[in-house]
């Protein structure tokens, strides 16, 4: 793996990866412990458009459609799944859970 670059801020202090809130978006950005200024790493700019992209297909209200003897909730295209491809789902609390994929 790739020794981490040091990044200095102007304040002279560096960088330090930290997970962040940006528009309601939990993201990993380097935080200048001094002054408190945040910047992306090229690899933390395209985590977090991915992110805002998936936020923009996932944050929605959905209908449960019947899909033989089974319920089920549709997902957009766009997010790459084909038929067939297998996701993990796993309970959160008793009015959520998640999945998993990729
Ligand atoms: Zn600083």
């Amino acid at each position: 793996m790739e020794e981490r670059r040091k990044i200095k801020c102007d304040c002279k202090r560096f960088f330090e990866e930290k997970e962040i809130e940006v528009n309601g978006i939990s993201v990993k950005a380097m935080v200048c412990p001094g002054c408190k200024h945040v910047t992306f790493t090229k690899e933390q700019a395209l985590e977090y458009a991915r992110l805002k992209e998936i936020h923009s297909l996932m944050d929605n209200e959905r209908s449960i459609i019947k899909i033989g003897n089974s319920v089920g909730i549709t997902l957009p295209e766009k997010l790459g799944l084909k038929p067939g491809k297998k996701v993990r789902t796993e309970a959160i609390d008793s009015k959520s859970f998640k999945v998993v994929f990729g």
